[in-house]
């Protein structure tokens, strides 16, 4: 992409409503602008980071054996009524009458509407498991929306749901959502840590929120070091094979927790293992039983002939919270500092001299080859000065930098920076393109 024909309206200066740095970098960066209250167009730069996790999101439901559908933004109140929610629910969901007088709502979740299609289609015990997943935007009116996409009223959140005819069955998928939340934030760059959580009137140890440190969370947390230090995407997961003795070490070896659960556990660790940080929540998984099944009367046939309520459980993760929540753990006061995994594109190119023969024939032909072997490249080619280039191609975070100048290039060298490190070479564009592509 050529920033002189992309669409990435960079503001200079700091945005006052931006309280919290993500919201500040997302602002300045060109990558999202508010519409209303809690409410959000992604731009192009944005959108690519939105789409980048969600894409990883994906990969890990798919390979944890989920499968995904599509529900839609807007459902039928009745539903609702159905299952008891459409008037505890209160002022937070948007409310909507259609034109025949018909009450509807914009979803901020979808336990009703999956249970309702699960009941329409799922007879006999013998068509269970059922795990299934959507990415959709839902609608909260917070009270309180703020903080940027990590609170916003209008979001986009991936939300599974699991159906099995026991608890042992819901166990199953409550360990393999468990797993597959650890993988999916580990491919981020993410230390997340998995928090025993209120699980309600049903009781149980089975909720957990996932909550990644920093120090703008909301939530405090308190853990044991060893849990942010292991490395979960060095264990290789059968998704078929019994997963319960790999959640016990994490749940108990590596017992998460908060203020509110077992202070006890967290005093009795060795002191240089004990860490106390603030967290954002980026996903919950929740068991919660037949509560909808047996209001909704999303019945099987068991093996006896007996109608049977099924257990379910919902599993979310707060896709576009996520950018906000990647940023708030890696940036600097430069700006924005991606993990490959989720970066807009691999690499910048600045051109200091657009106009320049030299410098636009080095830097095309880079861009080129860069974006033949498959590398998403950024190639600033404006007329501005190198300073401001340098401070744009910071903030906007990309993991790697080849600044390209009529100097150097009379040496046959580019300088290459590494964003994450600071750290910058003068090497020849060979030696700097392998480097990247390495
Ligand atoms: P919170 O306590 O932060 O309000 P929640 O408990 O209401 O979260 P869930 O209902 O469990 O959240 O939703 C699943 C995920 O959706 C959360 O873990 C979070 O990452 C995301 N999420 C929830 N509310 C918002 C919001 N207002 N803006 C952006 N993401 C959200
Ligand atoms: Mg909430």
């Amino acid at each position: 992409m050529r920033r002189s024909s992309y669409f990435l309206p960079i503001l200079k200066e700091n945005p006052t409503e931006a309280q919290i740095v993500s919201h500040r970098l997302m602002l300045r960066g060109g990558m999202v602008r508010q519409s209303a209250a809690g409410i959000y167009t992604w731009l192009p730069l944005g959108l690519r980071v939105l789409r980048r996790i969600e894409r990883i999101v994906r990969e890990e439901q798919d390979a944890a054996g989920c499968q995904e559908l599509l529900m839609p933004t807007i459902q039928p109140a009745e539903l609702w009524r159905e299952s008891g929610r459409y008037d505890v629910y209160g002022k937070e969901m948007l409310r909507i009458t259609d034109r025949h007088e018909r009450e509807m709502l914009f979803g901020p979740t979808n336990e009703e509407l999956i249970t309702d299609i699960f009941r329409q289609a799922v007879k006999s015990y013998r068509d269970l498991p059922k795990l299934l997943y959507h990415i959709q935007w839902k609608f909260r009116d917070e009270i309180r929306p703020r903080f940027g996409v990590m609170r916003g009223r209008e979001f986009l959140m991936k939300d599974s749901y699991s159906f099995d005819l026991d608890y042992a069955g819901a166990k199953r998928a409550y360990n393999k959502m468990f797993v597959a939340y650890l993988r999916t934030f580990a491919r981020m760059d993410l230390k997340a840590i998995p928090m025993k959580a209120e699980s309600g009137p049903i009781g149980g140890d089975m909720s957990h929120e996932f909550i990644i440190l920093a120090d703008t969370g909301e939530t405090e947390v308190f853990c044991d070091r060893s849990l942010i230090e292991y490395d979960v995407l060095r264990d290789s997961v059968d998704f078929d094979g019994d997963l319960e003795p790999y959640i016990k070490r994490w749940t108990q070896y590596y017992a998460a927790t908060s203020d509110k659960h077992d202070p006890a556990a967290f005093a009795a660790l060795p002191v240089e293992r004990r860490v106390t940080a603030r967290g954002i929540e980026i996903g919950h998984i929740f068991y919660f039983g037949k509560k909808y099944s047996e209001a909704m009367k999303a019945t099987v046939t068991g093996p006896n002939g007996e109608a049977v309520a099924v257990e379910m459980g919902s599993y979310g993760i707060g896709v576009s919270r996520l950018v906000g929540g990647i940023i708030e753990a890696n940036h600097d006061d430069a700006g924005i500092v991606w993990p490959k995994s989720v970066a807009p594109f691999q690499v910048g190119i600045i051109n200091l001299k657009p106009g320049d023969a030299d410098c636009d024939a080095a830097s095309q032909e880079t861009y080129r080859k860069l974006n033949e072997s498959g590398v998403e490249t950024f190639l600033d080619d404006l007329n501005e000065s190198p300073g401001s280039k340098f401070a744009t191609m910071d903030l906007i975070g990309l993991p790697w930098q080849i600044v390209i100048g009529p100097r150097g290039l009379k040496k046959g060298i580019v300088e290459l920076k590494e964003r994450r490190s600071g750290k910058r070479e003068e090497l020849s564009t060979e030696s700097a393109l392998s480097r990247v592509l390495s």
